[in-house]
């Protein structure tokens, strides 16, 4: 039987660390908030904003909201953004995607000052990663890095075969785990034989977007197995793009959906603005 990978117990552990590293940098006056902004009342965004605000919160870090309506200019969104930049308490500027469809989120992604880009997706964050230099990590592939290692996942050397190459999972997790020393095999849509490919990996994360996807022909024996997927399936339970029954009784670890790879997002969030407090 695979060895549960639980998110929910290793993200409550960093935030309790965050939490202390907070206290300690308030005592000596360094303090800062997270401006997250929201356009519209998507309520998925809603929730997940919902839950950053309280993530804040539990840390000791303020959280200053901005909800604005859905019909807001892009210009008034980078009106916002400018003096976020200029406000030196502010030191995490958040903007919660999707976007309305007149806004760029690619021009947006860029106003932010990458000194306050708590997310990691501003180009010079991604282009610091990928050398290597200091700078805030995309959160939820270094989530991914800290339920493995926290998990006791040894990572040099392996073999790991991601499913997908989005900009904010597939991507930068490829250069993470290349980072921690793993051989990385990146797929996609047009990728041929994807099975074969994954019963190769020694640690498969799977970031595609397909609910339920990946079954048991996907997956070495012994493998470790990240989903990343959420959705909601037909009776509105939370599953992600593995089939957890048919991938458990083959694999050597495994995260589950709700409770693996959702609660790091937050908590390696909060880590980045912690850092940004830090670095002042
Ligand atoms: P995305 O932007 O839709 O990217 C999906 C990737 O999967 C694309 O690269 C796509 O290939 C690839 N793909 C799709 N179908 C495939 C197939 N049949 N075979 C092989 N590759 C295939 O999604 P994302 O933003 O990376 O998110 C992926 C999943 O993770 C979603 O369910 C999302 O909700 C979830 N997510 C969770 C968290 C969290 O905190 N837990 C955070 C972010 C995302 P192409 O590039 O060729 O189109």
């Amino acid at each position: 039987m695979a060895k549960l990978i639980d998110g929910k117990k290793i993200s409550q552990q960093i935030k309790d660390e965050l939490k202390e590293k907070a206290a300690a940098l308030n005592a000596q006056g360094r303090t800062g908030a997270l401006a997250v902004i929201q356009v519209g009342a998507d309520p998925a965004s809603s929730v997940y904003v919902r839950n950053k605000k309280n993530a804040c919160a539990y840390i000791g870090i303020e959280s200053l909201a901005y909800e604005l309506p859905e019909e807001t200019t892009e210009e008034e969104l980078l009106k916002l953004i400018a003096e976020l930049n200029e406000k030196t308490e502010v030191k995490g500027i958040l903007v919660q995607l999707p976007l309305p469809a007149h806004i760029c989120e690619d021009k947006v992604i860029q106003a932010i000052s990458p000194s306050k880009d708590v997310d990691g997706f501003h180009p010079q964050s991604v282009g610091a990663m990928t050398i290597g230099e200091p700078g805030f990590l995309s959160c939820t592939p270094a989530g991914i890095i800290q339920l493995l290692k926290r998990s006791g996942v040894e990572i040099a050397g392996k073999h790991c075969v991601i499913i997908g190459r989005s900009n904010i999972v597939g991507k930068p997790m490829a250069l993470l785990m290349l980072r921690e020393n793993a051989t990385v095999t990146v797929t996609h849509s047009k990728t041929r034989n994807l099975p074969e490919i994954c019963r190769q990996a020694d640690i498969l994360i799977v970031a595609m977007g397909k609910p339920r996807f990946i079954g048991a022909e996907y997956i070495k024996e012994g493998a470790v197995v990240v989903d990343v997927g959420i959705h909601r399936d037909e009776n509105n339970k939370l599953c992600g793009d593995v089939k957890f029954e048919e991938a458990e009784p083959a694999a050597s670890a495994i995260t589950p959906v709700p409770g693996g790879v959702g609660p790091m997002t937050i908590a390696m969030l909060m880590s980045n603005c912690v850092q940004s407090i830090e670095e002042g």
